[in-house]
């Protein structure tokens, strides 16, 4: 019966036109809908509060049910003005793309269970090799995010340094282990943190790299490297957006045998910007990388990149064997942490088929410009600084004082027009405000500026 059912649904013109009439009526409102969800939406997920239900529900009202309760609930990141962490939108293609993808739900383990995802690794691989302007030889792993790429590219590090040193890490393990020693700037993010704790390096065992005023690793501060070392570089602070400089760091540690690896969640696209190119330049000297698709380039949520210029490393690293595996041309998992995935390369192969090499370029471009209007909107009204060079697509704006900058951050959240996060930079409050979203116009700058000055003026007037 259940079976039966659930056949008549599988070929419901009625459940895919609902489902389609359910987007067409999220994406029409989404720009202009608030920027966080009403009081009301949140408290209306108490409807969500029930036990497992026992018996069988139709697809169509558990539809309803989440496009009733659910999509108010939802933070429209799609639209143009919000601004929170790094955040990035969603392209047409891209997201049109994993909507297709839904149907054919494929699993991207070995090409022998879908050769279309495999094929699609192997061009997006090289596309995204060109545009970053790699060396011909790196090879490219699809993840969640770059919270595991920065992971996958420290595992494939982790490797080859022991492996140099005649250890086998995935048969003798980290237990009496050579000595390794991981040397980052102050400022690294905290996944690149987290990679190193699930690496076993430890913490407490960080050499840290003094930072500048914009968050950049001062070069002379770091120490003698040598084959047991691996550098951790940044292309993209979180905070100020600012890229560690790579030519005359790579100059420093030229011949110490170190492996650098650096985490460019959003930054390392700058290098497919005509204009913004410069501040990547010599990333191509480092080991392995680690890119986001879903923050600057806006490929739907749940989208990472490793790159490694050491296949065997990375493979060997993150190898896993069975008596069922059939080897193809290319078997994503041999190049990630997962056996089985979704097909996320769907959405990034249309991603970047859809905007090519000049709309990745000018998408980059734009979200430069629109962070330099918005800092220069900003800088107007007597009240605000911009503590940060604008170099890419973050700006750090200060109040007079924390504790008045950390209430102009509550009254712009309350007032929703647009959204934006604080942050702490050397130990003092800012608001943190990143544009990462290709829907973001120039009115939607001025309408968030006007609301800061709104704000400013609230919190200021009532105290
Ligand atoms: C966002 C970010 C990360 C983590 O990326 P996820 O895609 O969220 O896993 C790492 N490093 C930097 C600099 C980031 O901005």
């Amino acid at each position: 019966m259940l079976q039966h059912h659930m056949f008549n649904e599988l070929n419901s013109q009625e459940l895919r036109a609902q489902v389609a009439e359910y987007v067409s009526k999220y994406l029409s409102s989404v720009l202009e809908r608030n920027v966080y969800p009403s009081e009301e939406a949140i408290s209306d997920l108490v409807h969500f509060d029930e036990p497992l239900p026992e018996e069988f529900t139709a697809a169509g009202e558990v539809i309803d049910k989440l496009a009733q309760y659910g999509a108010p609930a939802t933070l429209p990141t799609v639209g143009g003005r919000y601004f929170g962490f790094v955040t990035g939108s969603s392209v047409p293609a891209g997201m049109a793309a994993k909507q297709l993808a839904t149907a054919w739900d494929q699993n991207c383990a070995m090409q022998v269970l879908s050769p279309i995802c495999s094929k699609l690794e192997s061009v997006v691989e090289r596309w995204i090799v060109d545009l970053l302007g790699l060396p011909e030889q790196v090879v490219a792993g699809f993840v969640s995010g770059t919270s595991t790429a920065n992971f996958c590219g420290l595992a494939a590090a982790r490797y080859r340094l022991l492996q140099r040193h005649g250890w086998d890490i995935n048969r003798d393990g980290l237990f009496g282990a050579p000595e390794i020693r991981v040397v980052t700037g102050e400022h690294a993010h905290s996944t690149v943190l987290k990679a190193i704790a699930l690496l076993g390096f430890g913490q407490d065992n960080i050499e840290w790299v003094e930072v500048d005023d914009q968050g950049r690793m001062i070069p002379e501060e770091i120490p003698q490297l040598d084959e047991h070392t691996i550098l951790i570089l940044q292309a993209g602070n979180v905070n100020s957006g600012s890229f560690d400089d790579f030519t005359q760091i790579n100059r420093m540690v030229a011949g110490s045998g170190a492996w650098i690896h650096i985490d460019g969640a959003f930054g390392l696209w700058a290098a497919a910007a005509d204009h913004l190119k410069y501040l990547t330049s010599g990333v191509e000297l480092a080991h392995s990388w680690a890119v986001d698709g879903h923050k600057t380039i806006n490929t739907p949520y749940d989208c990472g990149i490793v790159l490694c210029a050491d296949q065997d490393a990375l493979v060997s690293a993150l190898h896993m064997q069975g008596g069922y595996i059939i080897l193809g041309d290319r078997d994503g998992m041999f190049y990630t942490p997962e056996m089985s995935r979704r097909g996320r390369i769907i959405e990034l192969w249309a991603t970047l088929k859809s905007l090519g090499r000049t709309g990745v370029s000018s998408l980059v471009t734009q979200l430069h410009q629109r962070a330099l209007q918005f800092a220069g909107e900003i800088e107007m009204i007597e009240g605000f600084r911009v503590v940060n060079d604008v170099v890419f697509n973050q700006v750090l704006v200060q109040c007079a004082n924390d504790e008045l900058t950390d209430r102009v951050i509550q009254r712009i959240q309350e007032l929703r027009e647009c959204w934006v996060g604080g942050s702490r930079w050397f130990g003092r409050s800012v608001i943190r405000v990143s544009i990462c979203s290709w829907t973001t116009t120039a009115e939607d700058v001025a309408r968030s500026v006007h609301s800061f000055a709104v704000a400013l003026d609230q919190v200021t007037g009532a105290s």
